[in-house]
């Protein structure tokens, strides 16, 4: 790497990735050196950590513990990499809405949380974890980890996909990840949008119905997209019209049981031609471009980062949306939009956050 000023090609930055499942940690060197060249076109492979861990949430769900948990996995990373020298910062992507800039998490549904101090709980835990750590081999300090930033995981995923991945070059950027929920992030001229309150990005609770007859979503209103395209409400809403009586391929695809249909089966349902699914299409698809749409009008994004994994396992789906789109907005937007796929694959979260808390405190 030989763009930007040479120390930042040795500046170090922890990035996490707190999920319902794993708590991912890597350590990274020039990151930011990375990015600037990438975007000036310079030859520059994929960011690689120099030293990383993968571990479970377990059961152990209570904020301190795992707090405690990430904080001896960080610190393992920094003497695994026999890190000295100055704080190393460490950014925490955290699927959750987050209240402002205070590093408070306000609704992690996956960890079940509401208004959990996590940021102050993890810095607490760093500095417990740095007392107690083993000298390195030079007898240098260990780099002390910090300071601490919370991100919301899909602002950091799109941050990390527009820096190093698959939106490298275009300056606005839109991401939006289908999973279980729906969760977008944006890059406007190069910034990362965190609002107001650090609550920019909601896309999944874009309202597409209203009434009663809404169905609900998860963040306590009706008639959200997420409601509606959400791999879970997707599930959820299949499983409970096969087993009212709708006949469709899927059944049959989930071995007959309709409490294993997954959003995989109605798409090769569909792929079939079945009709159940491409009736559900039909309905859902128009929705999601519609919201898709609208935020393409809004934002004038160069590149649109569409992933997560309902749409990457439902093939079917993706082309029903993109067909839906190309009617959504208008040609002066579409026009200069590239839709791609991510390139990061589960590194995104940690790339972004790792180079966001660089940016911030490097
Ligand atoms: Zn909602």
């Amino acid at each position: 790497v030989t763009s930007g000023a040479p120390d930042r090609a040795s500046e170090l930055s922890v990035g996490v990735d707190l999920g319902g499942t794993n708590i991912r940690v890597a350590l990274y060197r020039g990151l930011r050196a990375l990015h600037a060249a990438r975007v000036a076109g310079e030859p520059a492979g994929a960011p690689q950590p120099i030293a990383w861990q993968r571990e479970l949430v377990g059961d152990e769900r209570e904020p301190a513990s795992v707090a405690a948990h990430l904080a001896r996995m960080v610190v393992e990373v920094l003497v695994a990499a026999g890190a000295t020298g100055a704080p190393v910062p460490v950014g925490v992507g955290v699927a959750s809405m987050l209240r402002g800039h205070t590093g408070i998490v306000a609704n992690a549904p996956n960890l079940g949380w509401r208004d959990v101090a996590f940021g102050a709980l993890v810095t607490e835990a760093l500095a417990r974890e740095l007392a107690r750590a083993p000298a390195l081999p030079s007898g240098a300090a260990l780099a002390a980890p910090g300071p601490v930033t919370l991100f919301n995981d899909v602002n950091a995923i799109t941050y990390g996909e527009y820096a190093l991945g698959a939106a490298v070059g275009a300056r606005d950027v839109l991401g939006v990840y289908v999973g279980t929920g729906i969760g977008g992030g944006i890059v406007a001229d190069g910034r990362l949008i965190e609002g107001a309150s650090n609550c920019a990005g909601e896309i999944g609770h874009f309202k597409v119905a209203y009434g009663d007859d809404a169905p609900p979503c998860g963040c306590g209103l009706r008639g959200c997209i997420e409601a509606f395209m959400g791999g879970v409400h997707l599930q959820e809403r299949a499983q409970r019209e096969l087993r009212a009586g709708a006949r469709s391929a899927a059944l049959r695809l989930a071995g007959g049981d309709p409490g294993l249909v997954h959003p995989g089966h109605i798409d090769m349902a569909a792929a079939e031609g079945d009709g159940y699914a491409l009736d559900l299409y039909a309905e859902v698809a128009p929705l999601f471009a519609a919201t898709l749409g609208n935020a393409i009008n809004l934002l004038n994004p160069a590149r649109l980062v569409l992933g997560g994994g309902v749409l990457s396992r439902a093939p079917v789906l993706r082309e029903h949306v993109l067909t839906a789109l190309q009617v959504a907005a208008s040609r002066a937007l579409l026009d200069p939009l590239t839709i791609v796929e991510p390139a990061l694959g589960d590194d995104a979260g940690i790339v972004g956050s790792a180079l966001l808390a660089s940016e911030r405190h490097g």
